[in-house]
């Protein structure tokens, strides 16, 4: 058939003219994506952005991936997974284990020497099941829920003493050395929970890594490949439910549209506003004061003639008398000169470290809120803190708190987020008029 072009052309503008109504149709049913706003940018709130990336499918009814908003009051990300900086060299503060570093594919660095071998394998082989396939693992509206699932819920309920007397660990070792564990990891006694202390008792064992350069890169390398809007130095200080989104309120006067929004930080003791209010279970958090020491300790105090028979970790039990929980060695530079961390329960005074250490050149002082004060049988708050989209990671620190739980629960946070509210099931609000400024503008390149 020989081509006429203006045929062709009345063919096109006839096609054009009879699919008009379906892009006109397919451009204004199209929701626009919706927006997650996370606060706090640890290791929490970086892992429920990227699990939210990893896990999303489009449906029909929301073909789009979600805008992701992350709000964090300091100028930098990571939380408690923060550096400190002494003798000229940058220390990672805190440890994690094996999975962690096999599922993020970190460079990781090793720890320092184990000094106990003691741990309970089949606790943590519990825990790894929050590893298998999410293909296979159910997702958890509730801290227990998720717990019994793995089989840890029981060791919750009852306090590692009681755990330890049942298994008949004799009251010497309990005092002596597991005692001295609980007060290095969690600066308290063995009357923290059975999996507090078998968190505490399993980091104790050797296989843990840090970052070189810190571990914050790890919530900053999530939050980079995850494609966030990212707010540093901006504090959320209150979120409203108003009917079909919540808003979000900064300290900076500026609001924000979100349909779904995530508590990534304690709510103990930062003064998030929530309306309407929402009743959880009251909390306390433990501080721990981190002492960072450029000198060289007085062996004198430790009822010592040289510094160099002081071990390299000093650990200490449970007596009113003794001002410290641990002192460590994080570096030694030359034999009068060494660079260590000292955890208290009490801030430690200038008076006081002068009596522990014969020379100081350099001290920095950090006030941990480091994790809950740990009182069995534990209650936990919801993942789901108003039966709608508002979520709160860090109920699971109840359980244990260290960087691995923080991403395990974030992990099912995302999950949760994917699967009631971007299925089929959920009827989704659409046109919501965001109020914040460009978010362009807003983000953040680490
Ligand atoms: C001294 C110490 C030693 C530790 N040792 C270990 C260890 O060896 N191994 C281990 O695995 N874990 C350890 N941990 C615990 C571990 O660091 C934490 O469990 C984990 O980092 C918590 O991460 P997260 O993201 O849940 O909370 P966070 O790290 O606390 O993150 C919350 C973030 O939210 C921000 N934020 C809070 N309120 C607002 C607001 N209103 N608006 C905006 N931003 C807000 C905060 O600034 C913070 O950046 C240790 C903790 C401490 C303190």
């Amino acid at each position: 058939m020989a081509f006429d072009p203006k045929s062709s052309f009345s063919f096109l503008i006839f096609l054009l003219l009879s699919i008009q109504p379906l892009i006109f149709c397919l451009t204004t049913d199209a929701s626009p994506p919706p927006t997650v706003c996370i606060v706090g940018s640890g290791i929490g709130g970086s892992s429920v952005a990227h699990f939210l990336r990893h896990y999303f499918h489009p449906i029909p009814s929301q073909p789009n991936p979600p805008n992701i908003i992350i709000f964090e009051r300091r100028s930098v990300v990571g939380g408690r997974m923060a550096t400190v900086s002494i003798g000229g060299e940058t220390w990672a503060g805190a440890l994690f284990s094996d999975p962690l570093v096999s599922r993020f594919w970190l460079k990781g660095q090793p720890p320092p020497p184990r000094f106990v071998e003691c741990a309970l394998q089949s606790t943590v082989d519990s825990f790894l099941k929050y590893y298998e396939s999410p293909e296979t693992r159910p997702v958890f509206e509730t801290v227990d829920e998720m717990l019994k699932w793995a089989g840890l819920y029981n060791l919750t309920t009852r306090t590692l003493q009681d755990e330890l007397v049942h298994i008949k660990i004799s009251p010497l070792m309990i005092d002596e050395l597991v005692t001295v564990i609980t007060r290095i990891n969690y600066g308290q006694s063995v009357s923290i929970s059975g999996l507090a202390g078998a968190v505490s008792l399993a980091g104790s064992g050797g296989g843990l890594w840090a970052i070189e350069g810190g571990n914050y890169q790890m919530a900053a390398g999530l939050i980079k490949s995850s494609n966030v809007s990212l707010h540093l130095n901006e504090e959320i200080e209150s979120i409203s439910y108003l009917g079909e989104y919540y808003e979000l309120n900064s300290t900076k006067g500026n609001s924000y549209s979100c349909d779904v929004a995530v508590v990534a930080t304690p709510l103990d003791e930062v003064s998030i506003q929530l309306t309407p209010s929402v009743s959880i279970p009251a909390r306390k958090l433990q501080h721990t004061h981190a002492t960072f020491v450029r000198g060289i300790l007085n062996p004198a105090y430790f009822g010592l003639r040289t510094v160099g028979v002081i071990p390299e970790l000093v650990g200490t039990l449970e007596d009113p008398d003794i001002p410290f929980s641990s002192i460590s060695i994080l570096k030694q530079h030359d034999e009068n000169d060494t660079t260590y961390k000292v955890f208290s329960r009490e801030p430690m005074t200038d008076a006081l470290l002068d009596t522990i250490f014969s020379a100081r050149l350099e001290t920095v002082r950090i006030n941990w809120g480091a994790y809950p004060h740990y009182e069995a049988p534990e209650v936990f708050a919801p993942f789901i803190l108003d039966g709608q989209h508002l979520y709160y990671v860090n109920t699971f620190e109840n359980a244990a708190s260290t960087m691995e739980t923080s991403a395990v629960a974030a992990e099912n946070v995302a999950r949760l987020i994917l699967s009631r509210y971007f299925s089929e099931a959920h009827p989704h609000s659409s046109n919501l008029k965001s109020k914040s400024p460009d978010a362009h503008t807003l983000h953040t390149d680490l």
